[in-house]
């Protein structure tokens, strides 16, 4: 089938469309969804505290290893001592009903042993990013969420936030008439000694834990799959933070329509997440794009009347703001019996964008 450039972007808007409606909000029923947080590092932390602000949403239960940061957590957000579990005992939480979901928050490698566990105990489950190491786990991650009746939805919450969402919108709208190239980066300094740097926990480096983000972007921004990937890495054989997992990694994707994205992301240098879109009308940045708050949509276009537009358009928002968003629409999905904006098959396909952007760098993926 032969398809031009504007079917591409009529495609993308109507497969995308359900992303760019607003966040849904909870309805007005009082029940709460009651979530078991797997995992009490810092997302976590950023979650639990965004969880406070939805009127649909409550943290319940908590899975952790080390009893005195459970006991503290749970004074904090009103768990019973009953309902702290470790990660032996966890599945025991199949008969509480506090637990409706789980919020999976522990290294990437562990993403498909604890989603496919709560799956098993009938709990539906937000997973962060990256979904899982593996094509074949993001995929089992998704079967066995099928085979228990639950929902699966991975913690992209850039989909959820609203100057993302301002950033589809414009081009959905054609404000920079045909889309042409995307630019996209993030990355930071990540110290030695972290899990990070470790593949058995990891499964990558900076393209699984920050350079996803660009990605997904790319992914969201043209609303098409990229058909291919041309990607280069580098990692300064004399550091030692770099036995396992790479340093810098670059990629260029194409899609479908023409459209071209060019990547980077590293562990080496600190990088501000933005993306910047080239239209033939125009263009728009926001950055940083990825972060928690601060975000800031730029952009200078054409409109119909042949004016030109500067946006400038800083986000007042405040963390933890994207998480109150992600849980609020978990939970009204539970509540409703609707998908996920952003589910398993969703992380399933950047995990299969993963596999080629390393195939193309000679990197080998778990
Ligand atoms: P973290 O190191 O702060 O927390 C990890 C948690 O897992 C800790 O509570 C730790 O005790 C626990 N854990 C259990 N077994 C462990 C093991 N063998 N090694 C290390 N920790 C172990 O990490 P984090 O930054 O909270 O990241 C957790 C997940 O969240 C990752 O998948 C990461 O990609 C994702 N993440 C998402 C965002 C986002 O904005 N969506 C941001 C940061 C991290």
């Amino acid at each position: 089938m032969n398809l031009s450039r504007r079917d591409f972007t009529r495609l993308g808007a109507l497969s995308l469309a359900a992303q760019l409606a607003p966040p849904l909000r909870a309805q007005s029923s009082n029940r709460k969804i009651g979530y078991a947080i797997i995992g009490l590092g810092v997302i976590a932390d950023h979650f639990m505290r965004g969880i406070q602000a939805t009127g649909n949403s409550k943290v319940t239960a908590l899975v952790s290893g080390h009893p005195d940061k459970a006991a503290r957590i749970a004074a904090q957000y009103g768990v019973p001592k009953s309902n702290i579990y470790n990660y032996e005992n966890m599945d025991s939480f199949r008969d509480n009903r506090d637990v409706d979901a789980v919020y999976v928050a522990l290294p990437n490698s562990m993403h498909a042993e604890y989603t496919i566990r709560s799956a098993k105990a009938g709990k539906h489950v937000l997973c962060e990013k990256p979904m899982s190491v593996s094509v074949p786990e993001a995929q089992a991650m998704i079967d066995a969420c099928k085979a228990a009746n639950v929902k699966l939805m991975i913690a992209y919450r850039c989909h959820y936030e609203t100057t993302n969402l301002a950033a589809v919108k414009l081009i959905r709208d054609g404000a920079l008439g045909q889309v042409q190239q995307i630019q996209s980066a993030f990355g930071f300094y990540c110290g030695a000694g972290a899990w990070r740097l470790d593949k058995e926990l990891a499964g990558g480096g900076p393209l699984m834990d920050v350079g996803i983000y660009s990605l997904n972007a790319t992914r969201y921004l043209t609303g098409e799959e990229p058909s291919s990937f041309s990607a280069y890495t580098y990692s300064d054989p004399n550091d030692p933070r770099f036995k396992t997992v790479e340093e810098n990694i670059n990629w260029i994707a194409k899609f479908p329509s023409g459209i071209t994205a060019s990547c980077n992301t590293t562990y080496s240098a600190p990088m501000d997440g933005y993306f910047r879109v080239y239209g033939s009308k125009g263009w728009l940045e926001v950055n940083p794009a990825f972060i928690y708050e601060g975000l800031n949509l730029k952009a200078e276009y054409y409109d119909s009347t042949g004016k030109q537009v500067k946006l400038d358009q800083p986000n007042p928002e405040k963390d933890p703001i994207h998480f109150t968003n992600e849980a609020d629409h978990f939970s009204n999905c539970i509540l409703q019996n609707k998908t996920p904006k952003t589910p398993g098959e969703e992380g399933l396909r950047d995990m299969q964008c993963i596999r080629e952007i390393y195939r193309s760098a000679g990197i080998s993926m778990s």
